[in-house]
């Protein structure tokens, strides 16, 4: 799956690298990865996961 998130140093929409789910609180799931561009770590929050 692919996923997008706002790179801070790109200040725009990428391709997140290496995409990992991860529960950030009980029920919201966040994705965690690295900027495809740049290779800053991005983060975006994907809400509820069955
Ligand atoms: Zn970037």
């Amino acid at each position: 799956m692919n996923y997008k998130a706002r790179c801070m140093k790109c200040k725009k929409e990428v391709d997140v690298k290496e995409p990992k789910e991860v529960e950030i609180k009980p029920g919201t799931w966040a994705v965690k990865g690295k900027c495809n561009v740049c290779g800053t770590n991005v983060y975006r929050i994907i809400g509820k996961k069955k």
